[in-house]
């Protein structure tokens, strides 16, 4: 047996974890029950319910049979999570659980289409949200650019480039803009998320023809489940660089995000948070706010300040058992 080999996780399958090494040789572990008992004792105060992530490191022993068994994992850097369905007896103020998606991300491209489907910036902002309260490098891919007839793309790309992200415009069909979004992942780890249709599989297929992104595949999430497998999956397309591909993930709500910083993850506030009155304001009704003030003055999109107040409304709703 061979002791503490380090490896990422690229795949989870119920109970079996997939060990990609270094030198690309694949490993199918499984978890040393003191990791599951720790995790068990420690459950009442935990808030997620997985050990092992896609995308953590982990140190494992191999067996002679060529399986491994993970002893441990290395803490991780940011993960990407979303709320797990309400779970009987989970908590008694109605708390929802955590479900980590991915662990250890260096990107997060948002994929959306103009048409078909139509584009919608307020799912955009609600991913956004997300990713900024991770700490991630935030890149907007707005696809379908031939079916954009009306010409909203070099609208929506001013709107976003204006508050500070890079947008790219794609056509994954003839393979407009894919040069650019390889160039900028190249040497990282970086998770594409998209709504079901809007072409992410297809965009991966341009970018790495090889590795097999399924198209149009069926979600694999339950709601009836207890704790349904969420499938993402991470591919390697050269030495540094790797794919997090997240097939079956239909929604990503933010997790734990507190209304008091909510504000925080919509970067162009974030000059105007420390001039409001009260410093507990959410920039919702308070008296001398300078987020609202900033809104009136068109310094601060209406667009934005909208998705803002629509996310809020959604943070109270969940402390409402
Ligand atoms: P996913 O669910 O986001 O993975 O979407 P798919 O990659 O399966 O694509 C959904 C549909 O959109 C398929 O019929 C694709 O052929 C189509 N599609 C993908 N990219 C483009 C594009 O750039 N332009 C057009 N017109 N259709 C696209
Ligand atoms: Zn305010």
């Amino acid at each position: 047996m061979e002791h503490n080999i380090k490896g990422l996780i690229y795949k989870v399958e119920s109970k079996d974890f997939y060990v990609l090494n270094d030198d690309d040789t694949e490993v199918r572990c499984s978890l040393r029950g003191r990791l599951k008992k720790e995790h068990s004792l420690k459950k009442r105060k935990l808030k997620t319910l997985d050990i092992v992530v896609v995308g953590d490191i982990v140190e494992y022993s191999l067996n002679d049979d060529g399986t491994g068994v993970i002893e441990g994992v290395v803490d991780r850097e940011n993960y990407i999570s979303r709320k797990a369905p309400k779970l009987k007896g989970a908590g008694n103020r109605g708390e929802r659980l955590e479900q980590i998606i991915a662990a250890n991300i260096d990107n997060l491209f948002i994929v959306t289409s103009i048409h078909q489907p139509e584009f919608n910036n307020r799912v955009l902002d609600r991913i956004i949200v997300t990713g900024e309260s991770e700490h991630l490098n935030v890149y907007i891919i707005i696809n379908k650019s031939d079916l954009d007839e009306f010409e909203l793309i070099p609208e929506w790309k001013e709107f976003y480039e204006e508050i500070g992200y890079t947008v790219f415009a794609v056509d994954a069909h003839s393979g407009d803009g894919i040069e650019e979004l390889k160039d900028t992942m190249a040497g990282t780890k970086s998770l594409f998320w998209g709504q079901s249709g809007v072409g992410k599989s297809t965009i991966l297929n341009k970018i790495a023809p090889e590795l097999n992104f399924k198209t149009g595949e069926v979600s694999q999430w339950s709601s009836k489940g207890k704790h349904t497998t969420v499938t993402a999956i991470i591919k390697k397309i050269d030495n540094d660089t790797y794919i997090i591909d997240t097939p079956g993930i239909k929604e990503i709500e933010p997790f734990g995000i507190q209304e008091e910083n909510l504000g925080f993850y919509f970067i162009e506030f974030t000059d105007y948070l420390e001039h409001c009155r009260f410093n507990t304001c959410t920039h919702n009704h308070e008296p001398g706010c300078a987020v609202r003030e900033a809104v009136e003055n068109g310094d601060i999109t209406v667009e934005r300040y909208e998705s803002y107040l629509n996310m809020l409304d959604s943070i109270e709703d969940d402390m409402i058992f």
